[in-house]
């Protein structure tokens, strides 16, 4: 490899932002960091600065940038701070930038992923959100911009290494691929009787068993719509209908998912639960690079458990394959409805079980529309977002005055 790679980390300060970096920071003859972002949080945002120096520190609240710049002009002059949800996207797509970590949390990444995937880039997706809304426009997208699209969610990274050596994302069918088996751990309340699911606290489905991520992704995967959007994810990544993307719970998260051929073979990718190792995988692809993972070992693993999911404790699953068949709109409408549903319930405004509902009642209400352009994806989103918190506030009413 010749140079460095310029990085830009959008949602540095995250779960996937921190891992990425780490990874960075063990490779750094290969990758120099251009561009940090976050939301609003400064004091993490600044640590990483005087760290990285990168050339660029963004974040998307305008008050915390302004803040960010004031802290940064005398330890570090020269690194530009940029506020606002438009400099979020212009850092994605400039000419310097080699290489994007999309590591923002929920349709606030749409934007800037698109960007970086329009310019061109080699855009390392780990935020499902944005393709999941944006699906057919997104991959068209990555064919016009001529991006590299590497897969970092820890079950499409193994399945594009279990793909043959030659397959891309985004280039159609893979040859002699019958189906994709897409494992799940089954999250905190896998095994908890269906009536105590209703009373859980948010602490309690932030307690993963297995991987330490950010508190959506991590109610997410309680509820399981993280597998409904893995789903919806892997049909747009690999080109196989619905039909043919089965998803199977396993508990001790070690097969990261894998690949049936029509010759009967099925490969799986197998490692410790670090995020670090997709993030290494994609950023260094086609070769392979340091992670600082513990490699795997089988004789202390013991044992690998595979079990069908069920679909009606965890409904989710079954709402996110509805949208993946309605098409159009519907899966930009049911990811709007769950953020605004599980931050609802993080805030304890609504329990556990309500959150199926919430998405459920959202797409009876909003009308659906065919994704043929971004302003009506983004309508739609605001419109499943408004009729997601209505539904929430007359929830409450209710409980307030029965
Ligand atoms: P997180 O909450 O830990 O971090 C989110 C990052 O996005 C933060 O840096 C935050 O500042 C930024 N952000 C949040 N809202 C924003 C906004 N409105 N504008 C700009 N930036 C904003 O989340 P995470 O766990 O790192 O997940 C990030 C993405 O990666 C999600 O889409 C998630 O589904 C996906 N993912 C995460 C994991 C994991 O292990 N954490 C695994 C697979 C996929
Ligand atoms: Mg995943």
């Amino acid at each position: 490899m010749s140079g460095q790679l310029a990085i830009t980390v959008l949602g540095a300060t995250g779960s996937i932002g921190l891992s990425t970096l780490d990874v960075v920071s063990r490779n750094s003859d290969r990758y120099r960091v251009f561009a940090l972002t976050a939301n609003r949080d400064v004091d993490r945002l600044f640590e990483q600065c005087l760290t990285y120096r990168p050339r660029f520190a963004v974040l998307a609240d305008v008050d915390a940038a302004h803040d960010l710049r004031h802290r940064l002009h005398d330890k570090a002059p020269d690194i530009e701070v940029l506020g606002g949800p438009e400099a979020l996207i212009s850092i994605a797509g400039m000419d310097e930038v080699d290489c994007v970590m999309a590591g923002i949390v929920g349709a606030a990444g749409l934007m800037p992923t698109l960007e970086a995937v329009r310019t061109g880039k080699r855009v390392l997706l780990a935020n499902k959100e944005a393709l999941v809304m944006s699906g057919a426009l997104f991959m068209q997208q990555v064919q016009v911009g001529g991006a590299v699209l590497l897969p970092v969610d820890s079950e499409h990274n193994a399945i594009f290494q279990c793909m043959p050596h030659t397959y891309v994302p985004g280039s159609g069918q893979p040859d002699g691929v019958e189906k994709i088996l897409l494992t799940a751990s089954g999250g905190p309340f896998r095994t908890m009787m269906p009536d105590q699911l209703c009373g859980v606290t948010p602490a309690q489905a932030c307690a993963h068993p297995n991987w330490d991520m950010g508190r959506k992704i991590s109610v997410d995967s309680a509820t399981m719509m993280n597998k409904g959007l893995e789903v919806i994810e892997a049909y747009w990544l690999f080109s196989l209908p619905e039909s043919r993307l089965q998803v199977m719970i396993h508990p001790q998260s070690i097969v990261h998912s894998m690949v049936q051929y029509r010759d009967g073979s099925v490969l799986a990718q197998m490692g410790n639960p670090d995020m670090r190792t997709p993030i290494a995988h994609s950023l260094a692809w086609p070769e392979r690079i340091d992670a600082g993972v513990d490699a795997l070992d089988m004789l202390k693993v013991g044992r690998l458990d595979f079990d069908a999911p069920d679909t009606q404790r965890f409904p989710c699953l079954r709402l996110a394959r509805e949208v993946l068949c309605a098409g159009g709109t519907a899966p930009a409408v049911l990811n709007a409805a769950n953020e605004i549903a599980v931050q609802a319930f993080l805030d304890e405004h609504i329990a556990f079980t309500t959150i199926p509902e919430v998405i459920e009642s959202t797409l009876e209400k909003v009308s659906l529309h065919a994704a043929d352009s971004i302003e009506v994806i983004l309508e739609d989103d605001t419109q499943a977002r408004a009729c997601a918190s209505g539904i929430i506030a007359s929830l409450q009413g209710r409980r307030m005055y029965s």
